[in-house]
């Protein structure tokens, strides 16, 4: 594996433009950053990110720029991998998802299977409490450190309390449980933490108000609402496809930096047939995984983890510590999965941590496995 080291103290904008101690000098005009400079631009993101900086707009952006095939961005995966390792202590996690209720929902975003327009849910159906405490109880057992509850945006708010507080008394253990639901307000939020839950998954969405039927300031205030709790916030750059451009990721992975997020990563979009987005082209794993190892390097200390969905050996390998465990009714798939999501399971992602080098862990510090 080759290693990184010796940051430059410069910075290099897409322009050409190279800045140094706050004085920018234009030395080139509409030509594409060299490999000298890309090798200057990555080494100084790794250098900021164990130094405990933000990345700016700019360099996130450069970044995003690389070509996905070029050697440059294997440079970038094992510097984001080498920040990995020195924010996450070199652990790996899992992140496992139960679909709660599979359901129309009326909210129609364009990605998702749920969507009541796209007709795609021929049989309505519901996890009991029973059964979504079994499948905690196993997921906690296999290891996996954070236990999300997943509903449609109508969900009841009053059910899900009722569900945070009964699964804490059943399972026993230190994961956290992770709420994706609806939207909500602060006194909402502080009633979820009381009851039991740690972490809400929550997003502004790619195109949100394009693609989604949501206002963003909407999806804004809940964030806000979760950054104003004892809650953690979990924010993927999502669900990412092949028209959105550098900008557009680059500013949306800044909001979940904006409102304090614990946890970051990119989720490529599912192309589902019968969905507007059906024919789609899907992001290719060393473009997705480029973008996973950008949020690496951006976040660096402030969002130690960073998730890869769907699962990627590449973007493992260039610095996610965190993969998906689903099922139940998943918004990427047209049926309601009894098992596993396309087969990843626990002893799979496992695997996956041995591959990228890294050590398996529950959240449990007694039970890290190297
Ligand atoms: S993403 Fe959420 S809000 Fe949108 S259609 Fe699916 S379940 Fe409803």
């Amino acid at each position: 594996m080759w290693c990184l080291s010796g940051p430059e103290d410069k910075r290099y904008r897409k322009d050409g433009e190279v800045s140094m101690s706050g004085v920018s000098v234009d030395v080139r005009e509409e030509r594409p950053i060299s490999e000298f400079s890309y090798t200057n631009l990555i080494l100084a993101a790794k250098e900021k990110a164990l130094n405990g900086e933000k990345l700016d707009r700019e360099s996130i952006i450069a970044l995003l720029e690389i070509d996905s095939d070029s050697i440059n961005a294997d440079m970038l995966g094992i510097a984001a991998r080498e920040v990995a390792e020195v924010v996450t202590g070199n652990m790996a996690s899992v992140w496992a998802s139960i679909g709660v209720d599979y359901k129309n929902c009326a909210m129609n975003c364009d990605f998702c299977s749920f969507g009541k327009k796209w007709g795609l849910i021929e049989q309505e159906s519901e996890r009991s409490t029973e059964e979504i405490i079994g499948l905690i109880d196993r997921f906690v057992s296999q290891g996996a450190r954070w236990v999300t509850l997943r509903t449609t945006q109508f969900y009841g708010f009053d059910r899900l309390i009722r569900l945070i507080k009964e699964i804490r008394l059943a399972v026993p253990g230190n994961y956290e449980i992770v709420v994706n639901t609806g939207e909500f307000d602060d006194e909402k939020a502080r009633r979820l933490a009381n009851a039991g839950a740690q972490v809400v998954y929550h997003t502004l969405r790619l195109r949100e108000g394009k693609d989604t039927r949501f206002r963003p300031e909407d999806r804004i205030d809940t964030l806000r609402s979760v950054r104003e709790s004892p809650l953690n916030l979990a924010y993927l750059v999502e669900p990412v496809g092949m028209e959105h451009s550098n900008e557009e990721i680059a500013d949306i992975f800044l909001k979940g930096m904006e409102y304090g997020a614990i946890l970051s990563g990119a989720m490529a979009r599912v192309p589902l047939p019968g969905t507007p987005f059906s024919g789609s082209g899907q992001l290719s794993e060393r473009r997705h995984a480029q973008i996973v190892a950008v949020t690496r390097l951006a976040a660096g200390h402030h969002a130690p983890d960073i998730c890869v969905h769907p699962p990627s050996r590449v973007a493992m390998e260039w610095g996610a510590n965190v993969v998906v465990v689903e099922t139940g009714a998943v918004p990427r798939d047209t049926g309601n999965c009894e098992c596993e999501w396309n087969g990843f399971d626990m002893a799979t992602a496992r695997d996956y941590f041995k591959n990228a080098g890294y050590a398996f862990y529950s959240g449990d510090e007694n039970e890290c496995e190297k």
